[in-house]
This record gives structure tokens, sequence and C-alpha cells, in this order.
């Protein structure tokens, strides 16, 4: 298998206390070397635990349940520590929500990229890895307290790219930033990445803004990937219903003039396996079938689905009727 990452029906559990949550539910996802995939879902459904699991930067209370995850062949969970610390320095970086929590405060900026970098690099390397996320180099000086939000992003982003990793894991890293800054930041991720060939899985409620910067997009659902594929056809012509419904909330994929339309029904409480489809019971399409028995991977065009009604004409028909209105 040549993809650089491997999501392998990956479950995963948080425990804590006698209180089980699985965050993950049997999760799969493939990319390419270089590709860029955008993973959409609902808040609590998943896409953090996934990104971490990547590289197994996971809580302590995190606990594998099944299957695994592969970078570059390599299988994540079965590595010893130190193997481990070597994937991650020499293939993966990662960017999370809160840059100033992600940099040290009592270090100067300077300093922290050249831990990053090696004992021998100079100045002129640092102020190099600086102007590449479009910062001055006089921020070396700097402590990460004194800058604003977009420039610690930026300074995180380049330490996360300072090692020349064939793939970034971006958590929501503009979530915290106001619009234009935010737009500033996403360029400079996107735009590092393609010149260095990296690939990027990037986390994101952000269904408009993964879709004009991601070749792919997943869409996660109670611990799964529910719909995976070309960003143009997951988002304009949803096949799972899940999709629909997301695509149908978010603002500017609707839009001008569309009607606002919240999934309908609660995100599903997961303290185990779910035994049939996680969807089913906020599913308008759902059959006896879908709460009993847990959907494979279909193809539908140029997507993967988890659906048992995938393809059929009755989703089809649902879905042009609402393009059409
Ligand atoms: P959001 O959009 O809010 O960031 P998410 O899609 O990233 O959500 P996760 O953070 O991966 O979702 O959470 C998946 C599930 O695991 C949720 O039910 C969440 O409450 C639970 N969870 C996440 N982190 C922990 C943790 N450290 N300890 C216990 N439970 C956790
Ligand atoms: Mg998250």
């Amino acid at each position: 298998s040549g993809a650089l990452l491997r999501v392998e029906h990956l479950s995963l559990d948080y425990r804590i206390g006698g209180r089980t949550v699985r965050a993950l539910d049997g999760a799969d996802l493939v990319l390419d070397e270089g590709a860029s995939i955008g993973v959409v879902g609902e808040s609590g459904s998943g896409k953090s635990t996934l990104g971490s699991a990547v590289g197994r930067l996971l809580p302590r209370a995190a606990h594998l349940a099944g299957g695994g995850v592969r970078v570059a062949g390599e299988p994540v969970f079965d590595l010893a520590p130190a193997a481990l610390r070597r994937l991650r320095r020499e293939l993966l970086g990662f960017v999370f929500q809160d840059p100033i929590a992600s940099l040290d405060p009592t270090m100067r900026v300077g300093r922290q990229l050249r831990l990053v970098l090696g004992r021998r690099a100079g100045d002129k390397e640092v102020a190099g890895h600086l102007e590449r996320v479009r910062l001055d180099p006089a921020v070396a000086r700097a402590y990460p307290h004194q800058l604003s939000g977009g420039m610690a992003q930026r300074v995180a982003i380049a330490m996360a790219m300072a090692t020349e990793p064939r793939l970034l894991v971006a958590d929501e890293p503009t979530a915290a930033l106001d619009s234009q800054v935010r737009e500033e930041v996403l360029n400079v991720v996107f735009g590092l990445a393609a010149e260095a060939g990296a690939g990027i899985v990037w986390l994101s409620h952000d269904l408009p803004a993964v879709a004009r910067r991601c070749e792919r997009v997943a869409v996660m659902y109670g611990g799964r990937v529910v719909e995976e594929g070309p960003a143009a056809e997951v988002l304009g012509r949803p096949a799972h219903p899940y999709t629909a419904a997301l695509a149908r909330s978010a603002p500017a994929a609707a839009g001008p003039g569309t009607r606002l339309v919240p999934v309908p029904g609660r995100p599903p409480v997961l303290t185990g396996p779910a035994p049939g489809c996680a969807f089913a019971p906020r599913c308008a399409f759902a059959i006896d079938r879908c709460s009993r028995e847990r959907p494979a991977l279909a193809r539908v065009g140029g997507q993967t689905v988890l659906c048992h009604r995938a393809g059929e004409p009755v989703l089809t028909a649902a879905r042009e009727a609402e393009v059409d209105a």
C-alpha cells in the first residue's frame, strides 16, 4: 500500500472513572502522498481524536479498542517508543487550535525554533523559517505572550513545517482567529504544504472553507467516517443522508437566500460500539436494518459511503429535489 496515511477500522475509547466514551468506532481513512483532505463533522464526532491518533498523541484516558493507523506504511500503534518518536519527528507535523498553548511561554520564539531545527541552526536559518510564514525575523526575539493569535499560529506552523514533514495534521488551526487573519493563516499552511509536497489532514467545522481548499473531504459521524471523496462531489452531490443534512446546515455552501436548516435531532451518545448506523435515529431514510446492522463501505460515484441505502434512487431523488428547490 503506497498510501501516506491509512486509518484502518480504528476504534478508540476514553475511559474516565467507570465511564467509557467510544470516540472512534471503526473509522477508515486513506490519504495519498501530497494530498489534502478536510475532515468535517459535528462537535464530538471524533475529528480531534482521529487527528491525534495519527501521531498517537492521545490523552492518557484514551485506549485503543481495535484497528490501527499506518503512516508511510509504519504501524503507529505497534511502534516502540524510539521508533514512534522518530516517525513523529521525521514524517509528521501538528498544528492545534490554540497556538499559545503549543508554544513554551518561557522561551523566545527563536530559541523554540532552534530546538526543532537543531543546535547548529543559525540566526539566518531561523529568520528564513519565520519569513516562510510571512513573519518579520525580529519576531525571533519575542516571547509567545507578546504575539497576536495570528502571529503565534504562524510560529506554530513554522515549527511544525521546519522538519519538512510529509504529513501535516491541522486541528482547527484558525478557530480562535478572526476571519481575515484566518484566511492569511490558511494561505500560509496550504502554501507551505504545497511547496513541500506534504499531505494535509485539516480537521474543521467550516464546510465552505474546506471545499475551497481541499482536494478531498471526509465526513465523520459518531466516530466513523461516513462519507469520503473528492470535495466537489461530497459537498455538491452528497451520497450519505448525514452529509446532505450537514451541507444544508452550512452557511455559504447553501448559497445566498437559502434558509439554514439545522441537522434535526441530537448527536449520538457513544458508550460502546454502535450496533447499526449511528445516524439511523436522525435519518429520514432509515429502515429497520439501519439500527441493527453496521453498514459496510459502498462506492457511489467517486465517493466511499457508509450507508445501507447508498446509491438507492430514493436518496438521489431527495437530493435533486433539494438542489432544485
Ligand atoms: P469538536 O468539533 O468539538 O472539536 P471533535 O469532533 O474533535 O469535536 P473529539 O474531541 O474527538 O471530537 O471527541 C470525540 C468524543 O470523545 C466526544 O464524545 C468527546 O466528549 C470525547 N472526548 C474527547 N477527548 C476526551 C478526553 N480527553 N477525555 C474523555 N473524553 C474525551
Ligand atoms: Mg476537535
